[in-house]
């Protein structure tokens, strides 16, 4: 898997504080841009996300470029509707390459009927069928990349579902790392981001089991 944030906002953390405070000053905007310092930036910003003024921060976002994960990965991406997305289109371009999850590494029967489903769609192609109707025989592991945007209340949101050690292991390892890049632009705003147990009790009916502490320190760590 590859993950990179492309672009984001300039100043994401100073725009969003700005936005939020023109709502309750009555400085005028060009006095209240020069003058915002990092302190009141950082309180802004800390006042707005822990009461819920969410809407503040969705003036910031940010573009990842995601390749070499499956497309039983992007399925759930995609699920995500605030998000703007383009994908790998397997009607004009070549399905090539798989991806596998650790438990099946070394499971034979798995990595033989992946090389079989590639020579058939290869097959496929060479007897003419077009790309759209050959890729019907390609699985759920098939690579694909795809280009996401997202403004900062959207990725709050899905780092919540989607860093949780109960998401499915390669969308939280795609979410992870995205959080990782967007904390380093933007440590404010993703200070507390990641499942919602860094900072209440654990909401699923079937929790994952791992240590809390252990959890929150990967997160502060990231
Ligand atoms: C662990 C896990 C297991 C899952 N299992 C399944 C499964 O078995 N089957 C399945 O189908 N899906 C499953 N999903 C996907 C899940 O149901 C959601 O589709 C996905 O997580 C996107 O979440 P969302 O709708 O909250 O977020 P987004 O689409 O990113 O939307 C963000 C928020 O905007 C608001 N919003 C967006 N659109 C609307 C709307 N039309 N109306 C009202 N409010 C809206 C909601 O508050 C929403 O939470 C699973 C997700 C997770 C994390």
């Amino acid at each position: 898997m590859y993950v990179e944030l492309v672009s984001f906002t300039p100043q994401p953390e100073k725009l969003c504080a700005l936005a939020a405070r023109i709502c309750y000053t009555d400085k005028e905007w060009q006095t209240l841009k020069q003058s915002i310092t990092e302190k009141e930036i950082h309180n802004l910003l800390e006042r707005v996300i822990s009461s819920g003024h969410l809407s503040v921060i969705e003036h910031a976002s940010f573009s990842f470029y995601i390749e070499s994960i499956s497309r039983a990965c992007s399925h759930q991406l995609v699920r995500h509707r605030l998000a703007s997305f383009s994908q790998r289109s397997h009607r004009y371009s070549k399905a090539e390459g798989f991806v596998t999850p650790p438990s099946l590494k070394s499971e034979k029967i798995y990595l033989e009927t992946l090389d079989k489903a590639q020579k058939t769609y290869n097959l496929l192609l060479k007897k003419g069928i077009k790309k759209e109707d050959a890729r019907f025989i390609l699985p759920q592991a098939i690579s694909t990349r795809i280009f996401l945007t997202m403004n900062a209340r959207e990725l709050l949101h899905f780092f919540r579902l989607r860093c949780c050690y109960r998401a499915q292991w390669e969308i939280r390892e795609t979410a992870t790392e995205m959080l990782k890049q967007a904390k380093k632009v933007a440590p404010f705003i993703f200070k507390v981001a990641g499942p919602p147990c860094l900072t209440g009790p654990c909401p699923e009916k079937e929790p994952c089991g791992t240590n809390i502490i252990e959890i929150r320190n990967f997160f502060k760590n990231l």
